[in-house]
């Protein structure tokens, strides 16, 4: 018998390249190996025209200018690019920053190291179906506030922000505005300019292209924005990012962006079906909880509560087969909660008993049907188990339970 193929629920982790991404790739590996800043043969002008294409492939998909595209190393780079970049060159505007609670770490702890470096940072919560309130934001502007740094698109939940609001609350008060734009770029339509936004981080490895190779959009015109470059060397990309260009990993980039733009259309209508049938059939089950704002959020993905079940346990029980993420153990081996659904409001229970399933342009319908099936044998199972969910069914109030102190 076939042994059953892992399935792969975890596409907001990272994506796995397309295979026409790889098959692009493949020269720059071998014969079409020259240094993109070799002025001097024609294994440089190869290397650098294919930068300058697939800088033109991606400048395409975020309705660009290619000359606005600073490679980096992946969106990590470009978030702490952009912050840092921006405080350090916009220094004597102001020091004030605001992000939110429930930004990736690339932004907050970015923001944490500014804030040992002279910078006030605003951590703005959300509202619980991880929305930002504008009114909040604009409430939050001061004289001094030279940045405000939102995602796109929430990592764990795909709650999608407001944007253009936020954007054209910015441009009122002219302060910059910065969007983490990773989990969003190459899914649904993302232009920076169109929206009013003034830099912004993506990746290639969440849009089915190859890891270690990221972009900083930086506008160049209205505003022309600058960032001081973090890394000393031999100035590529205008200055801002110095190090010679990971030629390999740019064509599939690039290639990715192709990709994602001819296709972005057709994957979100046959994902956000097969999402919806994962999240109607996992709410069946008792006392579940769908997370973040259903009307606002990113076709692929679907963050549910197990309530009285525990994550990391559950998740053991089906991770043999389907390969998801949990709400806790997001860092490391600590068992914390999830602090962007516990900045969302969910008590540390329920934040404990969430499982994220993000679907991908690989996922076929038969993989989410086998997924439902055994992620609810594997809460059927927890809760068969569970002393907590006994006492549940016979009726006792779990929130009047003095629980022993430690
Ligand atoms: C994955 C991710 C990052 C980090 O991207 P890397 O390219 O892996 O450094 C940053 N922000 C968000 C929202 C992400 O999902």
């Amino acid at each position: 018998m076939e042994s059953r193929r892992l399935i792969y629920l975890d596409n907001n982790s990272t994506t796995p390249c397309d295979p026409r991404v790889v098959e692009t790739m493949v020269p720059y590996f071998f014969e079409k190996h020259g240094n993109a800043a070799s002025r001097s043969h024609q294994f440089g002008w190869e290397a650098e025209d294919a930068v300058d294409y697939a800088r033109e492939q991606i400048s395409k998909l975020i309705g660009a200018d290619e000359k606005e595209i600073i490679f980096t190393s992946g969106a990590t780079e470009s978030n702490n690019l952009a912050l840092k970049g921006v405080f350090e060159m916009y220094a004597k505007k102001g020091n004030h920053i605001i992000t939110l609670e429930t930004e990736h770490k690339a932004i907050l702890d970015a923001c944490k190291y500014l804030e040992k470096h002279g910078a006030e940072v605003t951590y703005l919560k959300v509202e619980e179906d991880g929305l930002i309130d504008t009114a909040k934001l604009e409430a939050a502007i001061k004289p001094n506030t030279v940045l405000v740094s939102v995602m796109w698109a929430n990592n764990e939940t795909g709650v999608i922000q407001p944007m253009r609001e936020i954007a054209q609350i910015c441009e009122k008060h002219g302060v910059l505005f910065h969007s983490d734009a990773t989990q969003a770029v190459g899914k649904i339509i993302t232009h920076p300019r169109e929206i009013g936004i003034h830099l912004m981080s993506f990746t290639a490895h969440k849009m089915y292209g190859p890891k270690g190779v990221g972009a900083l959009y930086v506008s160049r015109k209205n505003p022309r924005v600058k960032v001081t470059a973090q890394m000393d060397g031999g100035g590529h990309e205008r200055g801002m990012r110095s190090g010679t260009l990971n030629v390999p990993g740019i064509v599939g980039f690039g290639k990715a962006a192709e990709i994602a733009m001819q296709e972005m259309a057709s994957d979100a209508a046959r994902l956000s079906k097969l999402r919806d049938h994962l999240e109607t059939e996992l709410s069946k089950m008792e006392e579940t909880k769908v997370n973040g704002n259903v009307n606002s959020r990113m076709p692929h993905v679907c963050n549910i509560s197990f309530k009285h079940v525990e994550g990391e346990g559950l998740m053991m029980t089906f991770n043999q087969n389907v390969a998801v993420s949990s709400g806790s153990a997001c860092t490391s081996a600590s068992l914390e909660p999830s602090y962007v659904l516990v900045a969302m409001g969910l008590g540390d229970d329920l934040a404990h008993s969430s499982i994220r399933f993000s679907l991908g342009r690989f996922t076929t319908e038969k993989e989410v049907d086998d997924a439902i099936e055994l992620v609810r044998n594997g809460v059927n199972h927890m809760r068969e188990l569970s002393p907590i969910w006994e006492m549940y069914k016979d009726g006792v109030d779990l929130t009047k339970i003095e629980w022993s102190a430690h």
